[in-house]
């Protein structure tokens, strides 16, 4: 019998509700409006079929691909793409299957927006199942009609959560050929409970019921990628605003208070997937594609020949072109990792959140929890400016002028390519040595404005120090180059305490992070009498490499690009690109991995 201990191992898949044979099994939603399962043990046979078809009990792993086919795709009829969520391919498969006679399934709002998952034979009901809500659908019976209809003999389309879509199979219990599936990628599903407040706000508001709900919105005006949400309303009125902007798209991408627990652990994604094909946006594809991207792109993941299948019957009406899982990952991280919330979530702030809602309603949870997340580019701007005034002396004023206006050591690239020092910063350059700035470079920038320590420069006679990319050496850290050396500085950052000395060439690649207290050296400083010693050899950190609190890169190490030194190794040695290497001395521990900033 079901018994839901912990509230992350329960998706809401309604499978466990609709296989009991003795119906005994009620879903009721939950203070933060949830739905779960609730056993009458009174009635219960304990005949253990709930436990089987759940899909959190039993996690195995289809036989689908382990490697999918990946492509970027987009509808060529206009209409479907830009009215679509990414690039139209649901719809363009739910009209192939259409006009096979099949039955389409999605999730389609009722009159209050609540969310149902639905299926039907009529072509009209697209215009309701296409597009993304973000919030979770409720299955209710879905699964008993879906069964009814695939032994009748009638094909299903049916397209959904990862988690519903596992929960279906299990439901069947066998394979049906005449059965296709189709996955969402999911970062997760908030609650119509904060939908619902949200909506009730907006219509005060604006005077009005809500008509309609678009999230990720497009037109000719906003782009793929704006994530814009509109509401429509009655008496002709619109709301409009970037998702960064907007209240529900907040919560929803960046706090982690509105979307289900089980979302946080999920555990339906990474590979193999478990529908027949999978879609979702191709984020990032700017990067491998020439293709316009501003009316939306698809990503596609191909599980199985029966995903091959849908795919090869709408090619014709598709813009294809087969990519690489890294490339889809890269931008995509809710592929292979469960919803990762905001720094500083807790059970304590989530319970939190929903008293307040409760008690205080909509416009104070706003406020209270969302307000400084969606600050405008112009507050952003306002509150830099603030930090940077905070946090200048009179010595440093008298710096910043100098280095950017009247120094020769420094040559700066345009306008932007400021040497931008804190309160503490301190430059030393001798003479014949050069700073060449192509980017911004910034010194002594504090976590605790105010907090008294130096951030230290210091290039010696020939030497030299060039910035490609914006570069951030925080505050206590302490760069020296010495004896003609050249570093050669990317774009990303150095954390508090972190220490360079480069005596040759030491070169740091795009998007560094390089943590707490690190150290890299390319130098020795004395010298051992032995004929193949050499007290300098240069190092090359690639692009995108994150080393950790305390790691040591000695001479002539080379690490490749995406790669990740843990906190206290020391490298002595090459390492690959793309993967971890810990220890004293550091060896490789994990290969063909992708990290990223904080999603
Ligand atoms: C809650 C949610 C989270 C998502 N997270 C990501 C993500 O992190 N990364 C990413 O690349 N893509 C994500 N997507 C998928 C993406 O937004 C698009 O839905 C997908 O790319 C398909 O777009 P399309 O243009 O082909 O079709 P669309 O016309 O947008 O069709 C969307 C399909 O999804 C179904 N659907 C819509 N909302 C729900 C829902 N709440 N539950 C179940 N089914 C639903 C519709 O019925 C339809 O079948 C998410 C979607 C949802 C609903
Ligand atoms: S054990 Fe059987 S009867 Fe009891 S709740 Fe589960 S499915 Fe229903
Ligand atoms: S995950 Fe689905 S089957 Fe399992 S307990 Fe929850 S609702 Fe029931
Ligand atoms: S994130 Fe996982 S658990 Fe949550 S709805 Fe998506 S697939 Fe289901």
């Amino acid at each position: 019998m079901i018994n839901i201990a912990d509230k992350k191992k329960c998706c809401g898949c309604y499978a466990c509700y609709q296989v009991c044979p003795k119906h005994c099994i009620t879903m009721r939603p939950d203070e933060e409006g949830f739905y779960y399962p609730h056993v009458d043990e009174q009635t219960c046979i304990n005949c253990g079929l709930c436990e089987k078809v759940c899909p959190e009990l039993d996690t195995e792993k289809l036989d689908n691909w382990k490697i999918p086919k990946v492509y970027e795709a987009y509808s060529k009829d206009e209409e479907i793409r830009i009215k679509s969520t990414s690039g139209g391919l649901f719809s363009i498969l739910a009209n192939q299957m259409y006009d096979e006679g099949a039955y389409v399934g999605g999730a389609v709002y009722d009159e209050d927006f609540k969310l149902k998952l639905f299926v039907s034979n009529e072509r009209e009901d697209l215009n309701r199942t296409r597009g993304s809500k973000y919030i979770q659908a409720e299955v209710n019976e879905v699964f008993v009609q879906i069964k009814d209809l695939l032994n009748r003999g009638e094909k299903v389309f049916i397209c959904s959560n990862p988690c519903q879509i596992f929960a279906l199979k299990k439901f069947l219990r066998k394979d049906y050929p005449n059965l296709y599936t189709c996955d969402i990628l999911c970062k997760g599903v908030p609650t119509y409970k904060f939908l619902k407040s949200y909506l009730d706000y907006q219509a005060a508001r604006y005077g009005s019921k809500v008509k309609s709900l678009q999230f990720k919105y497009k037109d000719d005006k906003y782009v793929w990628g704006w994530l814009g949400t509109k509401i429509d309303f009655v008496n002709g009125k619109h709301y409009l605003k970037y998702g960064g902007e907007d209240a529900f798209m907040t919560a929803f991408l960046r706090t982690g208070f509105t979307v289900r627990p089980s979302c946080i652990e999920c555990h339906f994604k990474d590979f193999p997937r478990y529908a027949d094909i999978s879609l979702g946006d191709f984020w990032g594809i700017q990067n491998y594609s020439n293709q316009d991207t501003r009316k939306g792109m698809s990503l596609v993941l191909v599980n199985n020949p029966r995903g091959q299948e849908l795919l090869e019957k709408v090619s014709k009406r598709l813009y294809l072109a087969e990519h690489s899982i890294p490339e889809a990952t890269k931008g995509n991280i809710h592929l292979i990792q469960a919803y990762d919330p905001t720094p500083g979530f807790s059970e304590r702030m989530r319970k939190e959140f929903y008293d307040d809602l409760d008690k205080k309603g909509f416009r104070f949870v706003e406020k209270k929890y969302l307000t400084y997340l969606y600050q405008t580019k112009i507050r952003k701007g306002i509150q830099l400016l603030k930090d940077i005034i905070n946090d200048q002396s009179i010595k440093s004023i008298y710096h910043n002028i100098k280095y950017n206006l009247f120094s020769k050591t420094i040559i700066r690239k345009g306008l932007k390519s400021l040497l931008l020092c804190y309160r503490g910063a301190l430059i030393s350059t001798k003479p014949y040595s050069k700073i060449e700035l192509n980017a911004p470079l910034v010194v002594g920038k504090k976590r605790v404005i105010g907090h008294k320590v130096t951030t230290r420069i210091q290039l010696d006679r020939y030497c030299k120090l060039t910035v490609n990319g914006t570069f951030s050496v925080n505050e206590g850290s302490y760069i020296w180059i010495t004896k003609s050396g050249h570093l050669t500085l990317d774009g990303g950052f150095i954390n508090e305490g972190a220490t360079i000395t480069c005596a040759t060439k030491v070169h740091i690649g795009k998007g560094a992070n390089i943590a707490r207290e690190a150290v890299i050296r390319d130098y020795d400083g004395h010298y051992i009498e032995d004929l193949n010693y050499r007290t300098a050899k240069p190092v090359w950190i690639g692009d995108n490499v994150w080393v950790g609190y305390r790691a040591m890169i000695l001479k002539g190490v080379t690490i490749g690009d995406g790669s990740i030194v843990a906190a206290n190794a020391v490298v002595t040695k090459d390492v690959p690109p793309h993967s971890i290497v810990a220890g004293n001395p550091a060896k490789i521990i994990r290969t063909n991995i992708n990290w990223r900033d904080f999603q």
